[in-house]
């Protein structure tokens, strides 16, 4: 397959070179391994989710990247690579709308031909997904998706979106990644106080016995827009006890350590659901992940205020080696637990942190 931008085959990109032994394991300053990358592949969202883009601030007069500020499918390749060599194994592409991004399977393939990635992930809104473009994501290489959808009530989920996308389409997605044998989809339901807490045990009861997966998240207070209020957030304890006094849970045991979901399964053997829980329970002591804006800053927490510009060092000609030194002097530096320190923190002091949808969630 053509790459989306030049035309040329699915090689690695100049300056990387192949079969590089992966270096002993990078750890940070706080012990903290290097093993997962988030990906944002675009800043832009077809959805104004109003705590995440909400249309005042992300208006028609936002601007956007222009494409050419965007790391090209060849650059995303190539640092991935590079971070692959200090213990990065999973990758997942989010966004902003990942989708939106032209032959995003094109990405995927040549991601999937990294020695070392083990896994390729996908969040989305689920607005583009066909079951057409399910299957050439699954055929790429993806091996998992997780699917947005805060609520089954379609006045209180456009009303979340805001721009007046039916939860039907989105179900029709969810069926469309389990026809093209992404199996288990991973539901994100964001929930909100006041918004759709309510919605809880439907959104449950919908998705307990088919296979899928629901993750209920914390309200987060990522980026500047959200105008957060920590009486909004629901806490995971409250949201599972709703469920399990219906059915109820056990908890089971995370897969890998550092797992950011809480898994949970009904006892009647009717599957599992997950919490993340990252405001009344922060898991930054087992928080193993990078962040790449989709201009290819490099951010060391979900929180952070300053990205490390590895995009200027692609385009003036540093060479792996280059590039490897300087992740290695960032991430062995890293000091970050925002959420840990969250509760430390005056709520008043607001700083200047990156918006989510830029960031990738
Ligand atoms: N557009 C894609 C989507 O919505 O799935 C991918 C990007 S989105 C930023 C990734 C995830 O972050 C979504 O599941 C979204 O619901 C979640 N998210 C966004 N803002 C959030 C917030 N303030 N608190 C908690 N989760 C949030
Ligand atoms: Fe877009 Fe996802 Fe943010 Fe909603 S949560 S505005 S779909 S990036
Ligand atoms: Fe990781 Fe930062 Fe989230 Fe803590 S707050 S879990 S360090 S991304």
């Amino acid at each position: 397959m053509p790459n989306e931008l030049t035309g040329t085959p699915l090689v690695p990109s100049a300056g990387a070179s192949q079969n590089q032994a992966p270096s002993p394991e990078t750890r940070d300053a706080l012990g903290r391994r290097l093993k997962d990358l988030r990906i944002s592949v675009t800043d832009r969202c077809n959805f104004r989710c109003t705590y995440c883009m909400p249309k005042e601030v992300f208006g028609p007069d936002f601007a956007f990247l222009p494409h050419q500020e965007l790391l090209t499918f060849e650059e995303i390749a190539r640092l991935t690579q590079v971070f692959v060599r200090h213990g990065v194994r999973k990758v997942r592409l989010t966004g902003g709308e990942p989708l939106l991004r032209r032959d995003l399977e094109v990405l995927i393939a040549m991601l999937n031909q990294i020695d070392g990635v083990e896994d390729i992930a996908l969040t989305t809104n689920g607005s583009l997904l066909t079951l057409d473009k399910a299957r050439r994501l699954k055929a790429a290489g993806l091996r998992r998706i997780t699917i947005s959808l805060d609520s089954l009530d379609n006045d209180i989920f456009t009303s979340m979106n805001d721009v007046r996308f039916p939860v039907s389409k989105v179900l029709e997605a969810i069926d469309a990644a389990k026809h093209a044998g992404l199996s288990p989809v991973k539901i994100n339901m964001v929930v909100r106080k006041g918004t759709n807490d309510h919605c809880v045990v439907k959104m449950a009861e919908h998705f307990r016995g088919t296979g899928h997966i629901l993750r209920f998240i914390e309200y987060m207070d990522v980026g500047n827009s959200n105008q957060w209020k920590l009486d909004e957030v629901v806490p995971a304890a409250q949201i599972l006890e709703a469920i399990d006094s219906q059915w109820p849970l056990e908890p089971v045991s995370p897969v890998l350590p550092g797992e950011v979901a809480k898994r949970y399964r009904y006892r009647d053997g009717k599957g599992e659901i997950g919490i993340i829980a990252s405001v009344t329970q922060p898991f930054c002591s087992g928080c193993t992940r990078a962040r790449l804006s989709s201009e290819g800053l490099l951010y060391t927490c979900l929180f952070g205020t300053r990205g490390h510009d590895l995009r200027a060092m692609l385009r003036e000609g540093a060479s792996d080696e280059q590039i490897s030194e300087r992740l290695e002097s960032i991430w062995t530096a890293r000091t970050d637990r925002y959420s840990e320190l969250r509760s430390e923190q005056t709520r008043t002091q607001r700083r200047n942190r990156v918006e989510m949808s830029h960031i990738g969630g």
